[in-house]
């Protein structure tokens, strides 16, 4: 009987256990700067229903246009969708559990999100977001404080200059007259609009913007800038953060047609981007989004926050050689089986307790191909719990790595020490 070999699901990849350390080291380095700034993690369900993200981003975004895996729930009818983000989803939450009511949080999170776009190098249809929200408060201090919070990670992790670009989306009133402004320079042009361009013309014209389409760029270039629209206290915003973020010895550029692919964005908006990853060098994005607790039904109250695409930093870091070499075994213990493979086990339980990550060899085999599988693991040490030793109440430690200090030569020692003899010896050698 022929039996099916399945693949995954196109776009969604598995993380293999050589990549465990990598991802790992991402999250804790991560997670480590963003304890020292006061943020606490938060995690939602994967499913939401799907109106969480039609009302919190807006009906004309990339993500709600042509991205979202929503489905019908067959057992009730209720529409839900993967999260593709997990901005709307802290937000869902913070107001179902009044989490801002006389308080203010600072949150972060890290897992998958879904996006049905066309997988590339750095673009997948399960990736993972590591992001912060800090909600509930209201100045540039909040946004600055936010972005050199993520140059700390970026050197915390070792991966070099990541470039910062800045731009601010004003405030709604401000939007509104530039918006006017600009679908009039875009109507004058309509010749030179793509088809995404011409269907954003009145629903989304900010996002034009954004085009990627060589062909529009001298003209998208000469557009009107919503920097030319903002009042005294956009203004002031802005450059209240551009001085702290300054000061911290961040440097910058602004990027006047940096608007972000949400729509419930205000004042600040932010990307970091590297050049070490070709097309895909977005590495993090954020920004300030004032009206999204209201528009999700909470009380109104102001928010910022970024999200990285934790599968873009973890390539800069392979790019920078951030690649952490982490062995997974300390001790591999070779038996005869019997009563000695009890010994075994008893002895590996005992090394457990001192904290040292131990494999017994499973089943029975021959000295020489459990000897050949102890070194396989990466062991730096083999421990022989076997019939001649165990049988005096002594078991036999050799080194199997070059410069592990200890047991240099194989060595016997009482089995009642052997634990903490092998346990210090790891200690010694890490
Ligand atoms: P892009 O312009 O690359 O589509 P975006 O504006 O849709 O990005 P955001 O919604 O701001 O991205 O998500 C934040 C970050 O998550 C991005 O900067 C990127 O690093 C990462 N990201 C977004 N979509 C994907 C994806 N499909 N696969 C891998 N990473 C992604
Ligand atoms: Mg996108």
């Amino acid at each position: 009987m022929s039996k099916e070999k399945f693949a995954g699901v196109k776009g969604m990849n598995d993380m293999l256990p050589q990549d465990a350390a990598i991802w790992q080291t991402l999250q804790s380095t991560a997670v480590g700067v963003l304890e020292r700034y006061g943020y606490q993690e938060i995690r939602t369900p994967i499913l939401e229903n799907t109106k969480v993200f039609t009302r919190g981003v807006g009906e004309v975004t990339d993500i709600v246009e042509k991205e979202m895996y929503s489905f019908t729930d067959s057992m009730n009818g209720d529409q839900l969708t993967l999260r593709p983000e997990c901005t709307s989803a802290v937000v869902r939450s913070v107001n179902e559990h009044s989490l801002l009511y006389g308080a203010t949080q600072r949150l972060w999170y890290c897992g998958p999100m879904f996006r049905h776009e066309r997988p590339q190098r750095g673009r997948y249809r399960q990736f993972h977001q590591l992001g912060a929200e800090a909600l509930g408060m209201a100045g540039p201090d909040i946004d600055a404080e936010m972005i050199i919070m993520l140059g700390r990670i970026w050197k915390e992790l070792g991966v070099g200059e990541v470039r910062l670009e800045l731009n601010t989306l004003g405030a709604l009133s401000e939007r509104q007259a530039h918006r006017d402004a600009l679908i009039k320079y875009f109507e004058a042009h309509k010749d030179l609009l793509d088809e995404d361009a011409q269907r954003r013309l009145y629903t989304n014209p900010l996002r034009i913007l954004d085009t990627k389409n060589p062909d529009m760029q001298d003209m998208v270039n000469a557009a009107p800038r919503l920097l030319d629209y903002l009042g005294a206290e956009s203004r002031a915003f802005l450059e209240r953060m551009e001085k702290l973020v300054s000061a911290a010895g961040i440097s910058y550029v602004i990027n006047p047609r940096l608007v972000r692919g949400l729509d419930y964005y205000n004042h600040t908006v932010f990307e970091w981007i590297t050049d070490k990853l070709g097309a895909q060098g977005t590495i993090c994005g954020g920004g300030r989004y004032d009206p999204l607790i209201e528009m999700l039904g909470g009380r109104p109250a102001p928010g910022v926050g970024f999200a990285m695409g934790m599968e873009r930093v973890i390539e800069l870091m392979r790019e920078c050689g951030r690649v952490p070499v982490r062995t997974q075994t300390d001790v591999y213990v070779i038996h005869h089986g019997g009563d000695t493979q009890l010994q075994a086990m008893l002895l590996a339980e005992a090394m457990r307790d001192l904290g040292v990550r131990v494999i017994v060899h499973p089943g029975e085999a021959s000295i020489k191909s459990q000897m050949k599988k102890a070194d396989a693991s990466g062991a730096a040490f083999a421990v022989f719990a076997t019939e001649d030793e165990t049988a005096q109440g002594l078991v036999a430690v050799k080194a199997l790595r070059e410069g592990a200090g200890a047991f240099a030569e194989q060595t016997t020692v009482p089995a009642a020490e052997a634990a903490a003899a092998v346990a210090a010896a790891v200690k010694a050698g890490c």
